[in-house]
């Protein structure tokens, strides 16, 4: 319970210090700022959360504006329906996918995500989404263990984005060496 409280308490402080920097501040590096710390603070506790063990269930949650605009696969009913043209990086998330065993969702908003997370009941998720929805999604879930990472916007913010494949994959393979030590 003091665990939880103390964690809280933290999560809230960076949080309501993000909506401060997000409100007053002009300067954009300077209002990535907090959001950054925040994400730094929190990918950090869920690695060592899973120092010494591997996670059962993992799921990744992603953004439908991860998709290219023009393809005519309905992923977000179901991912296994791309066809890896490779046109944008969700063939490369499938590979993932089966390569270790990860749920995967792409949500078209918070209400779907929250479904998929109350259905499969993660251990772990990674979260990609925007500087915005991940910081909220990730206060919003605590205590959950949500890792985060940003998508990278391309031209505009919501169409096209794209994700550095490389980083979840060094997570997961991070996560993979415990398996030797637990
Ligand atoms: S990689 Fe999959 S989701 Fe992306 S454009 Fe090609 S078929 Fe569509």
């Amino acid at each position: 319970m003091t665990n939880f409280l103390s964690g809280k308490l933290i999560y809230s402080f960076f949080y309501l210090a993000y909506i401060l920097n997000e409100r007053f501040l002009n300067d954009q590096i300077k209002r990535n700022y907090m959001a950054d710390k925040f994400l730094e603070y929190n990918n950090k506790r869920v690695m060592k959360k899973f120092r010494s063990f591997v996670p059962k269930n993992i799921a990744l949650l992603l953004p439908h504006c991860i998709q290219n605009y023009d393809c005519p696969f309905r992923i977000t009913s179901d991912i296994e329906n791309c066809k890896k043209c490779g046109k944008c990086k969700i063939g490369a998330i499938l590979n993932l996918k089966e390569k270790y065993g990860l749920e995967v969702k792409v949500a078209t908003g918070g209400t779907l995500a929250r479904l998929f997370i109350k259905e499969k009941r993660p251990e772990l998720i990674i979260a990609v989404a925007c500087k915005r929805d991940l910081v909220s999604g990730i206060y919003d879930t605590f205590p959950m263990s949500v890792y985060g990472v940003y998508n990278k916007i391309k031209k505009s913010p919501c169409i096209n984005t794209d994700l550095d494949i490389d980083e979840i994959e060094s997570f997961l393979i991070s996560l993979k060496k415990n398996e030797n030590i637990s």
